[in-house]
């Protein structure tokens, strides 16, 4: 399907006051803004316009009910000016799972795609081309649709706003592996993008923070015996030569990252083990000197190293090493993501 998508370009471009020298993260937005509504059965044709706020009645089911998933991708530049994209078609299928999961419209692959293309085409200026820097890309999706009924609602938005953002550099980073607080439990949201899996986590990070740490690891829900996210990202923990990752379940995300970074982990014969991780083991890894790395693996940062953690009140140090599988395997996808290097996997687009 090839839907005819209007644009209305935006008066006077915002580009001019945007120094893409010194970018935040996610907090200057580009020109415009794609919005898809769904209504009476079917999604509309999307249209273009000038990002702008938007109006939405107090009793929308996204207020009451939460009713909100949403997407995190992002847009590169190559030396020669192309604009690339990374295995965006993932991004749209697990929007689809999630959107499943709360009761929300599937969105046509192709209309994703379409209107996603075409958005990056408008704000094509706005895609940075400094070294580490990229587009960034919200995708989301929730009820517009009204009514105190707990009930899913009858109308939806697709949205997709892009905000360019430089360089992630995290310093250390120092988490603390959670005891009491569960972002997911079995049987709930957790695999699924969700808004409230995220606006549930952020009471035990604020504890985490309050503590001196900057990040939490997540245990199971049930027994808190095993570790299975670092804040909000994979991750994956480094004993002597092996890298080692839960496997997904119910309650963690099924990161494009973390199955991007198992593969180039097999292509460069890095041995990888997807199995449970208990904290036990990471802890007497720590205490005998065979635990080598921590990291986090995620769109925005890419992975991230874990410097240090904290754990049943006392605190562990991560070894500084000259050649770490992070700094090898970070490499590895930016050079994919950026151009740089061969796409053995056809993830480029
Ligand atoms: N876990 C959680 C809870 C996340 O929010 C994210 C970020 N999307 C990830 C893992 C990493 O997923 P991805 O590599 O697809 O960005």
């Amino acid at each position: 399907m090839s839907a005819t998508i209007e644009i209305t370009r935006i008066e006077k471009s915002k580009i001019a006051s945007v120094d893409f020298n010194n970018l935040p993260f996610g907090s200057v937005f580009s020109d415009h803004m794609l919005t898809c509504t769904y209504k009476n059965g079917k999604w509309e044709s999307p249209v273009i316009v000038p990002y702008a706020p938007i109006a939405l009645d107090p009793s929308a089911k996204i207020f009451h009910y939460g009713q909100s998933i949403f997407e995190g991708m992002k847009a590169y530049k190559d030396a020669k000016g192309n604009t690339l994209l990374f295995r965006p078609l993932e991004n749209c299928k697990r929007l689809n799972k999630s959107a499943e999961r709360l009761v929300i419209p599937q969105i046509p692959e192709d209309v994703f795609m379409q209107g996603l293309k075409e958005l990056l085409k408008v704000d094509d200026a706005w895609i940075p081309t400094n070294e580490g820097s990229s587009l960034y890309i919200r995708p989301f999706m929730f009820a517009s649709g009204n009514g105190f009924h707990a009930s899913p609602a009858d109308e939806y938005k697709l949205m997709i706003c892009t905000a360019p953002s430089g360089a992630y550099f995290a310093g250390k980073v120092n988490v603390l592996i959670e005891e009491k607080y569960a972002r997911a439990a079995n049987g709930g949201v957790g695999f699924a993008k969700a808004g409230g899996n995220y606006a549930a986590q952020f009471y035990p990070t604020q504890l985490a923070i309050e503590k001196g740490y900057n990040q939490v690891i997540w245990t199971d829900d049930n027994t808190h015996e095993y570790i299975e996210e670092a804040g909000a990202m994979n991750i994956f923990v480094r004993i002597n030569d092996t890298l080692l990752t839960s496997p997904t379940n119910d309650r963690i995300l099924d990161g494009i990252t973390r199955k991007s970074i198992l593969q180039l982990a097999e292509d460069l014969d890095i041995a990888v083990e997807v199995r449970k991780i208990s904290v036990a083991e990471v802890v007497i890894a720590a205490q005998s000197g065979t635990l080598k790395e921590m990291f986090g693996t995620g769109t925005a940062a890419v992975i991230s190293p874990i410097t240090g953690f904290g754990f049943q009140e006392k605190d562990y140090e991560l070894p500084t090493l000259e050649m770490p599988f992070a700094s090898i395997l970070k490499k590895a996808i930016t050079d994919i993501q950026t151009n740089k290097s061969e796409d053995l996997h056809g993830w480029r687009v």
